[in-house]
């Protein structure tokens, strides 16, 4: 039997990956080691988590747990069983009026912020990858950030927490029974821990050796503080789970303890003559309250110093600069001022080379963050091709810092990396060094092995320092936990995990690893292989924004494969190349929604989506393209065909009731799969005349040229007796006294996003173009704003310009193209008379609108016609992309899921947002009729 036959007892079919192009999509987390799994399970409760403990037990397969897949010290992968938690963990309960909070390890940390947000409590770990860090991986590897310290992280702000052990056992600190059930079901653990408890409290050395070691953060080898901090087994045990990295137990459920999110901000941006100058400011800036105090070196400054909005002088700084951001943060403003002062009275005590400036606009503060986060990103962006970039995260005692980075820097010298980078949290003494290499030939290799033991003599032997402060050990120093700890403290590490999981099933060679090369074994190569992917870091960030993330691929793994691509081509391994280029096909291309929202929380800036047109287009055949081109050009017959497919659709759902377009579409599909599937959202599509019958007023200052796209010219509205959006844009137009101008040719006219989705570039260009020349003479030559009706169009329209003749490009560049959000926003909003509010209202912004960066204003003119406005935290892409969900349904079925099941939760008065297809899309999987922000205002307005 097979390993997905006998998995197949445990859980469904559908949640056990075994296909070539699962494994080697979970072959890579953040870091820089890869592992292709055996099978990636998906278990929703804790039994099926038994179950795999069994069978990992009997069968010898070793198990290793994924969250979000961010960590870099290569502990969330495997060769094992890859037990995916991203996708049915994500239970979140605010207790205690937000002083705690219940998780389950699939939540994303931000999510888990957003719901602590009304009570001005967040959690206190704060990693800069907390959007898409989840709960396991944050607690497991005992992450921190910026502002935390030692104080806040996660070992410290964990109350309790649920576990299960590899023999299937489960406990609760929080359950008071569970401590006596604990030492008698699990003696021989329990009694481990209470003689390790005694052996460290007996020996002074180790007693302060820990103690100190946790002065400054620290998540080489298992917590140790544990023994000195708890005297119950059950509670050392569930310390350990933190930053135990998943190599001791699964955590199934944890309580934290929040802490307030300080409302009042102050942030400066100080610049020193050299990294030693600013390393003594640290401790003076600690002891006024500073509560960041990020430092980066001259070389961090340069990776930068071209980011836009960047302050120009950075570059004329010296060559030995360097910088720190500083903020303050306070309950009430005039605390926060008296701190400022304190701060400025002691700035002659530092050689600065500029003026402190201290900002609190939120924009300005957010910018400088941004900044600060991009500086790893930045060295990814610039590497040379097939390098793999390398985030290092070391401490030193705060004293000693500004010593311990000139010998760092000596190193990189040494070594050859010219172009390293530092940065870090002063505060904690903690740095960040990133390096760029390939890892292709054995030299390679051996030059990262010397440097790397280079690091290590120098934290460990000479400032006793800390070889992992916040990433946690996994394979990467895993060799070095007792050069680090001392072999005392080594064994007991090692006892600790043999105690828990005698038989080293639970992601082995994790943390504790005998053999002393494991950190350069299992190396990841990167190789070049699409000019729109190659920056990829592979750091997951994007993993949760992606609409197909449940079904197939997400962004990240769609990289992944294309690099397993080029492996297997170079390794001459034919068969597996064709198997895995066979089920890209859907899974990379097909599913893929183009939506580009990986781009817009990608640290490098990647669109995925622009590889997947491209390889579309590159799939067509030369009659594919005359045909597409055939079909931009008869646009206006396409559009007639349509409508009368729709109205004859809607004739034979009469007829033969409302399930029979469905069955009929369905029936074709299975001869010609790429036939669109029938949605009963379709209705009639509207009149036309109503266009006609405009008169505009050329008088009028306040005239615009309305656009009424394609989608809202076929697609009606759907609910009985309500206008359509042309309709209502009319309507509010004429209410607010503004004259509308229409398009001519509008019949047949399109934004062209459905041939450039799909890789038909020259129907796409022709589309533009045509569209260009109409819209230039519509506009009086660009006198009046353009206003679409549906926002992914505007979004097309407004990135049209690579896809113009060069002449048109000049005409485009004068053009205004605006949302019918921004047309509400900044043209009716103004001037409104609101006849009626509606009481609770809920939106959905379609990710044009977030990528345009107007949610702002779609939420604002959802509150000045409503009481109470929600947007759903896991508000996403519905992946409809145009017209996708016509033709994989799953994909807008499997992307509203989570959204949807919010909106469910409760009830509203009217349910809105921008874009026609996404409004069906999200109408189907809520049961509720979702309408344009058009019928907003125009049914509370005078
Ligand atoms: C660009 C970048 C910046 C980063 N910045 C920071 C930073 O500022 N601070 C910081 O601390 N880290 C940082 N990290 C590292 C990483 O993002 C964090 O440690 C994060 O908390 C890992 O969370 P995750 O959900 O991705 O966990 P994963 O990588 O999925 O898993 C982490 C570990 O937890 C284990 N695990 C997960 N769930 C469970 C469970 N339920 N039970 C038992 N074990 C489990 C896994 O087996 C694994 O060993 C950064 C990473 C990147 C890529
Ligand atoms: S474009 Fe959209 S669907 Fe495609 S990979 Fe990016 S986020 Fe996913
Ligand atoms: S595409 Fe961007 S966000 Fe996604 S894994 Fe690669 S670098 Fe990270």
């Amino acid at each position: 039997m097979c390993l997905k036959q006998r998995l197949n007892h445990i859980l469904p079919e559908a949640r056990i990956k075994t296909r070539l192009i699962d494994l080697v999509g979970y072959a890579s987390d953040a870091g820089f080691y890869h592992l292709i799994p055996k099978a990636v399970v998906q278990p929703v409760n804790e039994e099926e988590i038994i179950s795999l403990f069994q069978f990992s037990n009997n069968c010898k397969i070793p198990l290793v747990f994924r969250a979000g897949g961010t960590s870099l010290s290569g502990q969330s992968i495997t060769d094992g069983i890859l037990v995916d938690l991203s996708r049915f963990w994500n239970k979140i309960l605010i207790e205690n009026d937000g002083d705690t909070v219940r998780v389950q390890p699939g939540v994303i940390g931000a999510i888990a912020n957003v719901y602590l947000k009304k009570f001005n409590r967040k959690i206190g770990p704060d990693p800069s990858s907390i959007n898409s860090a989840m709960m396991g991986g944050i607690i497991s590897n005992n992450a921190s950030g910026m502002c935390c310290g030692v104080k806040h992280n996660s070992y410290h702000t964990t109350q309790f927490i649920r576990f299960i052990l590899p023999d299937g056992k489960s406990f609760s600190a929080e359950n008071s029974l569970d401590y006596k059930r604990f030492n008698k079901e699990c003696m021989f653990l329990a009694e481990e821990l209470i003689d390790i408890r005694e052996t460290i409290l007996s020996s002074q050395e180790l007693h302060e050796k820990i103690r100190g070691k946790y002065k400054t953060k620290n998540t080489v080898g298992y917590s140790l503080n544990a023994f000195l901090d708890y005297s119950e087994p059950l509670d050392i045990f569930s310390h350990l789970l933190v930053g135990g990295e998943g190599t001791l137990a699964f955590i199934s459920e944890a309580v934290l303890q929040t802490i307030p999110d300080l409302p009042f901000k102050a942030t400066a941006l100080l610049y020193y003559p050299d990294i030693y100058a600013a390393c003594q400011a640290i401790l003076p800036l600690v002891g006024v309250g500073a509560e960041m105090v990020e430092l980066m070196d001259r070389a961090a400054l340069r990776s930068i110093e071209n980011m836009p909005g960047i302050d120009p002088s950075v570059k004329t700084l010296p060559e030995t600069a360097a910088a720190m951001l500083i903020e303050f943060q306070e309950a009430d403003l005039t605390s926060l001022e008296s701190r400022v002062n304190e701060f400025l009275n002691i700035t002659k005590e530092f050689s600065l080379l500029n003026r402190p400036e201290f900002t609190r606009d939120p924009g300005k503060r957010d910018f400088l963050w941004k900044v600060r986060k991009g500086l790893f990103p930045a060295v990814g962006a610039v590497r040379s091709k097939g390098t793999t970039v390398i985030l290092e995260d070391i401490a030193f005692p705060v004293d000693l810092l500004g010593n311990a980075i000139l010998d760092l820097q000596a190193l990189f010298v040494k070594y050859h990396y010219t172009n390293a980078i530092i940065f870090g949290h002063a505060k904690d003494g903690n740095i960040h060094f990133v390096i760029t290499q390939s890892f292709d030939k054995p030299a390679d290799v051996f030059r990262y092995d010397q440097f790397i033991r280079e690091v290590v003599e120098l934290v460990v032997d000479k400032y006793k320092g800390t070889l992992k402060a916040e990433h946690g050990t996994g394979r990467n120093m895993a060799p070095f936990v007792e050069t680090e700890w001392g072999l005392d403290a080594y064994k007991i590490m090692s006892r600790i995990k043999a105690a828990s999981d005698p038989m080293n099933l639970l992601n082995p060679g994790v943390i504790i690893n005998n053999d002393p090369d494991i950190h350069v074994k299992n190396l990841k190569s990167l190789p070049a292989v699409e000019e729109e992917v190659d920056k990829c870091i592979e750091c997951g960030y994007c993993e949760h924004k992606c609409p197909s993330r449940d079904i197939t691929l997400t962004p990240r793994r769609r990289i992944v494969v294309r690099r397993e691509l080029v492996r297997l081509k170079k390794t001459g391994d034919h068969v597996k190349y064709r198997e895995l280029l066979k089920q890209y096909q859907y899974d990379g291309l097909e599913t893929c929604a183009v939506d580009g929202l990986c781009a817009s929380v990608c640290p490098v800036d990647i669109n995925t989506g622009d590889l997947v047109k491209r390889l579309r287009k590159e799939n067509h055949s030369a009659v594919g393209n005359k045909f597409a081109l055939v079909l931009a050009k008869e646009f206006r017959l396409v559009e007639s065909l349509v409508c009368f497919a729709l109205k004859s659709g809607r004739l034979v759902n009469r007829v033969a009731g409302e399930k029979a377009m469905a069955r009929l579409t369905k029936a074709v599909r299975k001869m010609i799969p790429t036939f669109p599937l029938w949605s009963n959202q379709l209705e009639n599509p509207p009149e036309l005349g109503i266009l006609e019958k405009i008169h505009s007023d050329p008088e009028n200052q306040t005239t615009v040229v309305y656009f009424p796209t394609c989608i809202s010219r076929v697609l009606g509205s759907s609910a009985e007796g309500r206008k359509n959006i042309m309709e209502a844009f009319l309507s509010v137009a004429e209410k607010a006294g503004i004259s509308v101008v229409i398009p001519k040719n509008i019949s047949g006219s399109c934004c062209g996003q459905i041939f450039s989705s799909k890789g038909f570039r020259d129907a796409y260009h022709f589309t533009a173009n045509a569209w260009m020349e109409e819209l230039w003479t519509t506009s009086c030559e660009g006198k009046y704003s353009v206003v679409v009706d549906v926002s992914s169009c505007t979004y097309t329209l407004q990135h049209l310009r690579p896809a113009l003749s060069e002449s048109n490009q000049l005409l485009f560049d004068r053009l205004k193209i605006m949302d019918s959000i921004e047309f509400l926003c900044d043209w009716v909003l103004p001037g409104s008379r609101v006849k009626q509010k509606k009481d609770k209202i809920i939106l959905h912004p379609v990710c044009s609108v977030d990528k345009m960066g107007i949610e702002y204003k779609f939420r604002k003119v959802a509150a000045f016609y409503a009481r109470e406005v929600v947007v759903p935290v896991k508000a996403g892409c519905c992946g409809m992309a145009g017209d996708r969900g016509f033709l994989f349904p799953e994909l807008t079925e499997s992307a509203t899921l989570d959204e949807a099941a919010e909106v469910k939760e409760s009830d509203y008065d009217g349910y809105y947002s921008s874009a026609k297809t996404c409004e069906m899309a999200m109408s189907e999987a809520v049961n509720k009729n979702y309408e344009s922000i058009l019928h907003l205002v125009d049914d509370c307005t005078e």
